[in-house]
């Protein structure tokens, strides 16, 4: 039997139903472009036979504060939110990795147009995604003619629908000049994040990430590599505004994010970072990440929750 485009259930405001109770009429489609939501992965654990969703009081801390800077209105908690996610997840019967897309939008009767804000539902949505932290090969980017969004304009920190048009007019032209991934320069001339991605950079033994100022998502995934350097690898690892030359002359560079994970970067604009291959402390994050998400490696409980 083929299998079904979409699950059986979502969950909606508290309550799993069947995926097709959630239909939305095309006439209300606009109305998504306030719409804010969270990318969360899951994964599977054979020998445990677990699975573990990653970091997600972090992903609904930042949902819930997207909701609140959107005057959105929900009486659902965080709590609520993930219990609802777990119980999903263990309704659906996942024994594989997963990614788990809460999405926040107005109730199409009730939303004030001359005012954008109002209550809102939550729906978690869920589908399988295999993690592809294995890749062989380094990506190849470019620096984006397109400026990262401004916060006082369409502020990154926001996870909201509408951003991610800045994300598309940039990978989109990085793919049609034969580029893998674009990066994004904010409008003070510093780098930013990838499309739909973080980035970091390795220079002289020190790890380096955008500051949260620097019109990017506040990455989960920031803050995991972060700790982990500090805390297990004793690796210095800081956050300051980065130039764009600093990007061609990182001995590493690597994106990563919920979606992308840890993903080594090969060139920028033709010039090649490190030897081109991976670099050490990329490939130390690389493996600490996969066994972390799994529960291989069991430090920090707390970021795992288990279904
Ligand atoms: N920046 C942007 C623009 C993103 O879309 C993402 C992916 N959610 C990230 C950064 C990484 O965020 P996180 O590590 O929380 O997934």
């Amino acid at each position: 039997m083929p299998e079904p485009a979409h699950p059986a259930h979502v969950w909606l405001d508290g309550e799993i139903v069947p995926w097709e109770r959630t239909m939305v009429h095309v006439t209300d489609a606009p109305l998504f472009i306030h719409a804010v939501f969270e990318g969360i992965r899951a994964y599977w654990n054979p020998a445990q036979e677990r699975l573990y969703i990653f970091r997600l009081d972090a992903h609904l801390k930042r949902l819930l504060n997207s909701i609140k800077l959107t005057r959105m209105r929900t009486t659902l908690s965080k709590e609520q939110i993930a219990q609802g996610a777990v119980a999903l997840c263990g309704a659906l019967g996942y024994r594989e990795d997963i990614y788990i897309r809460p999405l926040a939008y107005f109730d199409p009767a009730a939303f004030q147009a001359a005012t954008t804000s109002g209550p809102v539902h939550v729906l978690i949505n869920t589908w399988p995604r295999p993690s592809q932290l294995d890749r062989p090969t380094g990506l190849k980017c470019c620096v984006s003619s397109w400026t990262r969004i401004v916060d006082n304009i369409l502020p990154a920190r926001v996870k909201c629908l509408a951003n991610y048009r800045n994300s598309a007019l940039a990978s989109t032209e990085a793919s049609f000049n034969g580029y893998d991934w674009a990066i994004m320069i904010n409008s003070h001339g510093k780098v930013s994040d990838g499309t739909g991605s973080a980035l970091m950079l390795v220079r002289d033994g020190v790890v380096l990430a955008p500051t949260v100022t620097d019109d990017v998502l506040e990455s989960v995934t920031h803050e995991t590599l972060i700790q982990v350097c500090r805390e297990v690898l004793g690796v210095e690892a800081v956050r300051r505004e980065m130039d764009r030359t600093e990007l061609y002359s990182a001995d590493e560079a690597f994106l990563c994010g919920t979606g992308l994970e840890v993903a080594p970067i090969s060139s920028v604009d033709g010039y090649t970072i490190g030897n081109g291959g991976i670099g050490p402390i990329t490939q130390q994050l690389r493996r600490m990440y996969h066994d972390l998400v799994r529960g291989i490696d069991r430090r920090y409980e707390a970021w795992r929750t288990a279904v």
